[in-house]
């Protein structure tokens, strides 16, 4: 039974055109079935009606015509009651009515199941038969189990019928739906970025320019060469001979003489490059594979690595050579915050993904760049969006394809109130955060998500709360130098002289994976994440740690911050090793200062290396250990706050993170994006409950997570006593306003309800009242 459901399915998807594969699905399970007939009706909700779209067993000309009411016939009771419908004698039921041109009279049996997606009944399917008997369990359970696997497809197919009519008839807009990702609205053309590097993924092409492939290939060949060069002397101090030995079994392969040729031949004969790479790799892959020996059929998942680097860096090529539009709005299978930072300053006017949920880092980067996204939307066929225009409502996550005139100049309209908000805003973002009644709570920026460090000197924050390092470690091919690192940080440091700019060591993994360190694993956000992985790569963390620790010099405003801590473990190990960096630094600062002092002393003599020495130790001495905070981010540190603050000089609770884990709900997984919510009242319980700990143990916290963003998000951290709220720079200046426009009593009183709801839906409808009330329900659309 599994097979002809997995067959069914997959016939049903692989079909270009819905009617067809309704038509095939139907008689296919009519025969696996044994029945007399199968239908399928689909869900029409401007209608409320259900049609039947394909029968085999029902009159062929009602197919198309005949409509059923959503409270009509057992069609509509399936849909009502959202479960099957098993009954031997239809003809007798009820609610059973008669549409004479189905030609239904000879079935009695009925068996009917809905087909539901995400909690929508997108239509039903139904089996029928002459005999007067119910189905068996078993039927029953196939048919159930057929929907819920057709339920997925179905609604992808939809979308794609969709788009193809709209290709056919050129008319009207389309509207897709996905998850407001980051507020704003775009107007432009869609660019897709096509997922890289799948070998079965490519097309076998020819090409009439071999000159122009055999170059795409010995380019691709001698980056991928010189890749291998940087990672293997970058890994031979890590590693043993053996393994190293990979590398030079990868170069030989590249050779001329051996894969190379082969591939070259191809080219000669038509193929293109990534069509010639995919021929010679799966034949190769084929040879080894059917090697009786287990260390050949092993190298058969080398060759496959190595076709991916190749491939890896011909599409690079040609997503380089494939000409941007000079503004442009980003579609991809999975935008990642690497996407967001390598297009930002080309014309980036919004966001597309089709994976992905409101917290995913590109989403998060989205919001700090001021760019509008959607995520999570679902059944695009990517390459038909490709230079569609488009409308992206980044507030509501809808998109519309093909906008017509009249909806163009409403959200002209929308995008000129929002701009008249920007200004007012950022007229009086140097103003002090202070409410009405004097109280004040700090307002700082989170950075680093984009590539190159940019600040705006107006936005008013008083200095990075959050100095996120991943990504200048992502847009590479192997780890950044120590020196690298150094300069970077200098300049981070140096656009806020006068504030503290708190700097977090790397938090890779999860969502963001380094293209040179690839972890591969069942359930990233529960892995090998964040300290877990710098502490088990004490080499890269100690090198962070340096940087950071040279960059600070003389300026003294560096405070370093440890993410994802769920112990006193990786506490103590982090300081220890922190401690040791620091204490290298010195002494490589006391031996140089010394060596200075000599030379300029030889040619007087007047200093004895005693006391240059002690001169050396003096300047060194005034070098300052940063204060070390970590992020509350994993649920365990709730239960830990006073040993943590005896270790610790700060707190910042990663509201992004400390969600996803108090909720389960994978902050990146659009299928759960409902679930996953700050304002839940489990994660405001554990916000007040780390506030009220660290004020108990005299340890300062801030917030850097996306909450903080919130107005909302803001009042309650503000009265919930937090010290500093670090966010984004596109919502600094309206945090700002909003805190000064309301009272730190209003803020406690606003926080004591809150604390006694149940639901993060009470929660949300209470404070969207009160905004409202507070005369600020214009920032509730905007501050999202
Ligand atoms: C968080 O988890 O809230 C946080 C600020 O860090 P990130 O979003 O980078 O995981
Ligand atoms: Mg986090």
């Amino acid at each position: 039974m599994l097979t002809t459901l997995r067959r069914i399915v997959l016939e049903f998807s692989q079909e270009a055109e819905l009617q067809n594969a309704l038509e095939r699905m139907v008689s296919s399970v009519k025969k696996a079935m044994k029945t007399d007939c199968c239908s399928i009706y689909l869900a029409d909700y401007h209608q409320q009606h259900f049609l039947l779209m394909a029968s085999d067993g029902l009159a062929k000309t009602s197919q198309g015509q005949t409509c059923i009411g959503f409270s009509e016939g057992l069609v509509g009771l399936v849909g009502q009651r959202e479960e099957p419908l098993n009954i031997a004698d239809a003809q007798q039921h009820q609610d059973f009515i008669h549409a004479p041109e189905v030609e239904e009279e000879d079935f009695n049996a009925f068996l009917g199941t809905p087909i539901i997606h995400q909690r929508k009944v997108l239509g039903i399917l139904a089996i029928q038969q002459k005999e007067s008997r119910h189905f068996t369990e078993n039927d029953e359970a196939f048919l159930v189990t057929l929907s819920a696997q057709l339920a997925g497809a179905l609604a992808n197919a939809e979308i794609k019928n969709l788009l193809n009519q709209q290709e056919e008839h050129n008319q009207g807009v389309k509207q897709l739906h996905g998850i407001a990702g980051a507020p704003g609205i775009a107007l432009g053309q869609i660019f897709v970025c096509q997922p890289q590097a799948d070998l079965a993924a490519v097309s076998l092409k020819k090409s009439n320019d071999r000159p122009k492939q055999l170059l795409r290939f010995e380019q691709a060949v001698e980056k991928t060469r010189l890749e291998f060069n940087a990672l293997s002397s970058k890994l031979s101090e890590t590693i043993d001979d053996d393994s190293l030995a990979i590398f030079d079994v990868y170069k030989q392969l590249l050779e001329h003489a051996n894969l190379g040729q082969e591939v070259a031949a191809k080219i000669a004969q038509g193929w293109r490059a990534d069509s010639a790479l995919r021929l010679v790799i799966e034949h190769y892959i084929s040879q080894f594979e059917a090697i009786e020996d287990s260390y050949f059929r092993e190298r058969a998942s080398d060759i496959r690595d190595l076709g991916t680097r190749l491939l890896i860096n011909l599409q690079q090529q040609a997503q380089e050579e494939q000409l941007l539009p000079n503004e442009f709005i980003l579609l991809a299978q999975d935008v990642s915050a690497a996407m967001v930072a390598q297009y930002q300053h080309q014309g980036l006017l919004g966001i597309i993904s089709l994976s992905g949920s409101n917290n995913s880092h590109a989403a998060i980067l989205a919001r700090s760049l001021g760019l509008p996204a959607i995520m999570g939307v679902n059944a695009i066929v990517l390459s038909q969006l490709h230079q569609q225009q488009a409308i992206l409502d980044g507030y509501s996550g809808e998109l519309f394809i093909k906008p017509d005139e009249t909806l163009i100049q409403e959200y002209q309209y929308l995008l000129s109130q929002e701009k008249a908000l920007t200004d007012k805003v950022m007229a009086v973002a140097h103003l002090p955060c202070i409410t009405q009644d004097g109280r004040a709570i700090e307002v700082l920026l989170n950075a680093g998500l984009s590539a190159g460090f940019e600040h705006n000197a107006q936005l008013g924050a008083l200095g990075i709360g959050l100095y996120r390092t991943e990504i200048p470690f992502m847009n590479r091919h192997c780890f950044p130098s120590e020196q690298e690192q150094t300069k970077l940080y200098r300049k981070v440091l140096q656009v806020f002289p006068k504030h503290s700019v708190t700097m977090r060591t790397l938090d890779v993994g999860g969502d963001k994976s380094l293209p040179y360190f690839p972890i591969n694993e069942e359930n990233p956000f529960l892995g090998w994440r964040g300290i877990r992985i710098t502490l088990d790569h004490p080499e890269i963390f100690l090198v962070q740690v340096r940087a950071m620790l040279r960059a600070n010099q003389g300026l003294n405003n560096l405070e370093i911050m440890l993410p994802m801590i769920s112990g006193v473990e990786e506490v103590d190990e982090s300081i220890r090793l922190i401690n040791q960096a620091f204490a290298e630094l010195k002494a490589e600062l006391t031996t140089a200062i010394t060596t200075e002092l000599m030379s300029a002393s030889n040619a007087d003599g007047h200093l004895s290396l005693q006391q240059a020495q002690l001169k050396a130790q003096a300047v060194s001495a005034q070098l300052v250990r940063p204060k070390v905070g970590i992020m509350l981010e994993v649920p365990s540190v709730i239960f830990q706050m006073e040993a943590l603050a005896k270790r610790v000089d700060f707190f910042s609770v990663g509201s992004n993170d400390l969600t996803q884990y108090l909720l389960a709900v994978d902050r990146n997984n659009s299928q759960v994006a409902n679930l996953y919510d700050a304002f839940h009242p489990a994660v405001l319980t554990a916000l007040n409950s780390l506030a009220q700990q660290s004020a108990q143990y005299l340890t300062p916290i801030s917030l850097c997570g996306e909450l903080a963003a919130q107005p909302a998000g803001a009042i309650l951290l503000l009265a919930m006593g937090y010290d500093k709220i670090s966010m984004n720079g596109h919502n600094v200046p309206r945090i700002k306003w909003v805190i000064r426009h309301i009272t730190f009593t209003q803020a406690e009183t606003i926080l004591a309800k809150v604390l006694t709801l149940t639901t993060a839906k009470q929660v949300h409808s209470y404070l969207n009242e009160q905004l409202e009330a507070l005369g600020l329900g214009v920032f509730i659309h905007a501050g999202g």
